[in-house]
């Protein structure tokens, strides 16, 4: 840790540098967030596990406060770069393409800090779509996916950490998104087994958790019907 402390000290990153990196690696969109423990999540998840609602993700009752904090799971980390890219452009294996970019950029960037473990995809306890929510890119619709204004939900995600401050780039002028589900509810109206509700998604009704096959949540929603996937 000092070894990280010392570097930290004398090196910083410039956010509009990063964001031209993530652009020339081929990333859809990129942003950032000061990496803390996200207590809303945190409070949210708890009351949702005690209410049995997660169903059989048992792994969910365990490494709560590494979940809640990246810094106990990624000790020295400062910043928490996510990006986003296509279904579309992710390939058969989304995460080995994500990763791969996400390397990519990490060379870009040049010889930063970076913690121990520090690239991720869907492969460890890490809250990506609050992530992607708290970086600006976008919010969590009713029907528990990450939504891109533009994008829509056919997207996925991954995560850089950094050990190192960043300029150009103050927590209170994070960009905001402002779209919403607003007064929609068709993904709820449209669930076949009744999992969603207005604040809550019962993972032991869910299809899409039992087998991965159920994308009708997703097919009704406005924001991915300028997609023409489904
Ligand atoms: S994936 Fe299917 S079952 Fe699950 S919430 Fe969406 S529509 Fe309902
Ligand atoms: S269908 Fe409507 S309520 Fe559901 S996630 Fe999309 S915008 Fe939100």
């Amino acid at each position: 840790m000092a070894t990280l402390d010392n570097h930290i000290a004398n090196q910083v990153l410039s956010w509009k540098h990063i964001q031209q990196c993530a652009r020339e690696v081929g990333f859809d969109a990129c942003g950032i967030a000061p990496a803390g423990r996200l207590d809303e999540d945190a409070t949210f998840m708890e009351r949702w596990i005690a209410k049995g609602l997660h169903g059989n993700m048992t792994y969910l009752e365990r490494n709560t406060e590494k979940r809640y904090d990246i810094r106990q799971l990624v000790p020295g980390a400062q910043w928490v770069i996510v990006v986003l890219l296509h279904y579309n452009k992710c390939g058969h294996d989304y995460h080995r393409t994500i990763k791969s970019l996400l390397y990519q950029l990490e060379a870009q960037l040049g010889n930063i800090p970076l913690p121990t473990q520090h690239i991720f995809c869907d492969s460890a306890p890490v809250l990506e779509r609050k992530w992607a929510v708290m970086a600006g890119l976008g919010f969590i619709g009713r029907n528990r996916q990450f939504i891109h204004p533009d994008l829509g939900s056919l997207v996925h995600l991954g995560e850089l950490v950094i050990g190192c401050d960043v300029t150009d780039m103050d927590p209170a002028d994070s960009p905001k998104v402002q779209s919403g589900c607003g007064e929609c509810r068709i993904c709820i109206d449209h669930c076949i087994r009744e999992a969603l509700g207005l604040d809550v998604w019962d993972a032991r009704k869910c299809l899409a958790y039992e087998t991965h096959k159920c994308t009708v949540c997703q097919q009704v929603c406005p924001y991915n019907r300028k997609q023409n996937m489904y």
